[in-house]
């Protein structure tokens, strides 16, 4: 291998948006045959907004959204963010939060004007024996077949609130998992999301349903690549959340998105400057036009 060409070809990856650790990550990549695809902010903008509230029966719109909104004031999560902005937007100022904690791939907890609240998948509320009234349940089914995420909330011991948000894909998401098949790669959506949810964005961008994994808490994300690479598979990840990190160090070649994390970008391989998913395919033709030349 000529060292020359492999510089030329970190050289050219910088002229793409495509930064490159060292000149050795081009093997991987070139190599790579599965591609795991985080989904939000990675195949979708991640900036997500609050479309709807549930509450349940002596609960107010206001209440729900006032101590959901101060919760998620203190957490940095996409979700987190649309809350809080819908709760300042209509409401003002917020309580502030004491005792916060994040519960990875699940949720926050924290309190706030002397309750404790918790909000997340419905099963972080399950473990606090908080189980949805039979109509919540309902309305978070309804909203996960349309694609969106429901957030349980619950406070003073019971389910009371489930608030629908939403990001949109990407426009160029469905592109980019097109040519990665193209270059003969098979894209898998990888996710804490709910699985409706997933497989709802999945559709929209062209992976079929099992090529879905859904559900998957941030340390069972590292687990998933340790799978597919024992089944003999070369493993790509693109990831953009301090979810995605140890996942990404795993992955034969990590990829993050320069939109992502400080923690993503530091555990991957190659930073996709643009955030965006076809750079991932431009970086796959890079590696293996620059180690033809090698050859
Ligand atoms: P992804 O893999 O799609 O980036 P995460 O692992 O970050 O998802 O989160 C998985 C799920 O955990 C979310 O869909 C949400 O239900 C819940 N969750 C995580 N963080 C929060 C939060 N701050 N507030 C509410 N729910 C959260
Ligand atoms: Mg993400």
């Amino acid at each position: 291998a000529t060292p020359t060409a492999l510089l030329v070809g970190t050289g050219r990856g910088a002229q793409l948006g495509i930064l490159i650790k060292g000149p050795e990550v081009l093997e991987n990549t070139r190599k790579a045959d599965t591609v795991l695809l985080d989904k939000t902010g990675t195949v979708t903008t991640g900036r997500m907004t609050l479309l709807a509230l549930h509450t349940a029966d002596g609960t107010t719109e206001d209440e729900a959204l006032r101590l959901a909104g101060a919760l998620e004031h203190a957490s940095e999560h996409p979700i987190a963010q649309a809350i809080a902005t819908a709760a300042r937007e209509r409401l003002g100022d917020l309580p502030p939060v004491e005792d916060f904690t994040n519960i990875p791939g699940l949720g926050v907890q924290g309190t706030v004007d002397g309750h404790t609240v918790v909000a997340g998948r419905e099963a972080l509320l399950a473990d606090r024996a908080q189980h949805l009234p039979a109509a919540l349940a309902a309305a978070k089914t309804t909203a996960e077949r349309a694609g969106r995420t429901a957030i349980a909330v619950g406070w003073d011991g019971a389910a009371r609130a489930v608030l629908e948000v939403a990001d949109a894909v990407k426009p160029s998401s469905a592109e980019a998992v097109a040519e990665l098949r193209a270059l003969g790669l098979r894209p898998i959506l990888l996710t804490g999301d709910n699985r409706l949810v997933a497989e709802a964005v999945a559709a929209e961008v062209g992976i079929p349903a099992r090529d879905v994994i859904a559900e998957v808490l941030p340390e069972d994300k590292v687990t998933t690549v340790q799978r597919l690479q024992a089944e003999g598979r070369t493993v790509a990840m693109v990831g953009d959340g301090v979810n995605d990190a140890a996942a990404l160090a795993q992955a034969d070649l990590g990829l993050a998105l320069g939109t992502g994390t400080d923690a993503a970008i530091e555990a991957a391989d190659l930073t996709l400057v643009r955030g965006d998913l076809r750079s991932a395919a431009d970086a796959i033709r890079l590696a293996r036009r620059t180690l033809a030349t090698i050859k």
